[in-house]
């Protein structure tokens, strides 16, 4: 049958779907002077849990990540029992990554992996009970991620009072590509000089 779709394809689309939500998030934290970054938290039947973007700039908090807004939003939507997906528009840092186990997270989507942060690398999981170590799928929407970064640097170029995240922008987008020419995270070494 010409239809007939295969389990894989499927979670590609689905994961897919999932990712446009996220990117929706950081169009929104764009539009707000934030880091071009959305997270959502799906239930791993698609309900979604919660939606945030990076707000760090508005909050002066260091760790308003978007992945810990969504922690902070979904609330008691984190259940035990409950299977979390968490989808993000960049590859979760140490913290989120870490957070995610915490919180029992099964699977973390992300879009653009973070080859010089490379938090879904570095962090091992939690041995204790109830912890997970959860799957970990990249590039999905790398390409739209990678066009807000350079969105929000062309917006924010020359402003000084930005140059921290400008330098973090400036070398993501280094250690990118648009194409798939970026590899597993696992090959891939620190930036070389
Ligand atoms: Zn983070």
């Amino acid at each position: 049958m010409r239809d007939n779709v295969s389990p894989l394809a499927e979670q590609q689309r689905r994961h897919l779907a999932w990712m446009q939500r996220a990117l929706a998030q950081a169009r929104l934290a764009i539009e707000r002077g934030e880091a071009p970054i959305g997270c959502v938290l799906y239930r791993d039947d698609g309900t979604m849990i919660a939606e945030a973007h990076n707000t760090m700039m508005s909050s002066g908090i260091v760790t308003a990540h978007a992945e810990m807004n969504a922690f902070a939003a979904a609330g008691r939507g984190i259940a035990p029992g409950v299977r979390v997906i968490m989808v993000s528009t960049l590859e979760p840092c140490v913290m989120c990554t870490g957070a995610a186990m915490q919180a029992g997270v099964v699977k973390i989507v992300y879009a653009l992996p973070a080859p010089a942060d490379a938090g879904t690398g570095r962090v091992r999981p939690p041995e204790s009970p109830g912890s997970t170590a959860p799957d970990i799928v990249g590039r999905v929407g790398a390409d739209d991620s990678r066009a807000l970064f350079e969105q929000w640097l062309t917006l924010h170029a020359g402003d000084e009072s930005r140059r921290d995240q400008r330098e973090f922008v400036e070398q993501l987008l280094a250690l990118t590509d648009n194409d798939d020419r970026v590899g597993p995270l696992a090959q891939k070494s620190s930036p070389s000089g």
